[in-house]
């Protein structure tokens, strides 16, 4: 495989902000600009793998779960697993999950180089895709931690509220903590203004307040994506919005933020060494 495989989480402690929305369809806009996308749920609620049309997650037979705890154990199951844990959905890969992660989210507490884990398990992965983005859990857990360990950069989708803006601050510092204890070359991506409703002053205001005041140290990216009922719709039917509502305004968004998404890493590949460097 010519190109590096870059691993993006997407995350944000707070629930409900367009996380999982923003996997599947930044996803689904990459694998459709010709990359090969791998999807992982972090997120024992398993809602990445429900909204990749997985009816019942908690009967699939080998999840992530499996994975880690395989890893974790160190048994010899390894490829028994890998070569049965992905599920394809659209033109992407999914490693799935179920309530059986937060079990194994407890054990990580146990085991050595605990931060580490689900990087290790993903490590193998990386040679089959040019994007692995892995969906987080709302909170800073320790699964959420080997998400951010794992992760080349970080994408944080955010509702223009006051309080999920404010709330970002928490998550800004467990992103600088793992950057400098663990994992030196982790990179904010970008914020994403996610469920923009373009009708109200407030939303208009404070996706404005907020460009303003991380403008300098951290990217706001140019998309933002609007609020829609198709969106809402696209978890319970099962689809992407590029097979829920093709034409629509979110579908031009998420690929308006896959093209930005590609974009960047040109530039990064293309920046001399040592210019511009964190
Ligand atoms: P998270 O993963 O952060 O908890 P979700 O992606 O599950 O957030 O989104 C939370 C809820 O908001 C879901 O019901 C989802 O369908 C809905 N939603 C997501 N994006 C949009 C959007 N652009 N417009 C309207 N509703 C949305
Ligand atoms: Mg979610």
């Amino acid at each position: 495989m010519e190109d590096k495989c870059k691993v993006i989480a997407v995350a944000n402690q707070k629930g409900g902000v367009g996380k999982t929305t923003t996997a599947v369809n930044l996803g689904e806009a990459l694998a459709r600009s010709g990359k090969r996308v791998l999807l992982v749920d972090a997120d024992p609620q398993g809602s990445l793998t429900t909204s990749c049309s997985v009816k019942n997650p908690d009967r699939l037979d080998v999840t992530l779960s499996d994975l880690m705890s395989c890893e974790m154990s160190g048994e010899d199951k390894d490829t028994i697993y890998k070569d049965n844990v992905l599920i394809h959905f659209e033109s992407m890969d999914l490693i799935p999950s179920n309530i059986g992660l937060s079990g194994t989210e407890t054990m990580l507490f146990n085991c050595m180089s605990r931060e580490s884990v689900l990087k290790r398990t993903l490590d193998s992965f990386k040679k089959d895709y040019n994007y692995i983005l892995i969906d987080c859990m709302p909170s800073l857990g320790m699964m959420t931690i080997n998400a951010l360990v794992a992760a080349d950069s970080v994408i944080i989708p955010c509702e223009p509220s006051y309080l999920s803006v404010k709330g970002l601050d928490l998550l800004l510092h467990s992103i600088a903590r793992v950057k400098r204890q663990i994992n030196p070359e982790l990179k904010i991506e970008g914020v994403l203004m996610t469920m923009v409703d373009y009708r109200t002053n407030n939303a208009r205001n404070i996706a404005g307040a907020l460009r303003d005041s991380m403008g300098q140290n951290i990217k706001v990216f140019s998309t933002e994506i609007p609020r829609s009922v198709r969106a809402q719709e696209c978890a319970n039917a099962g689809k992407s919005i590029f097979v829920h509502d093709p034409d629509g305004k979110v579908a031009q968004a998420y690929e308006c933020l896959g093209r930005e998404v590609r974009c960047l890493d040109r530039e990064s590949k293309n920046r001399p060494r040592n210019v511009g460097a964190r």
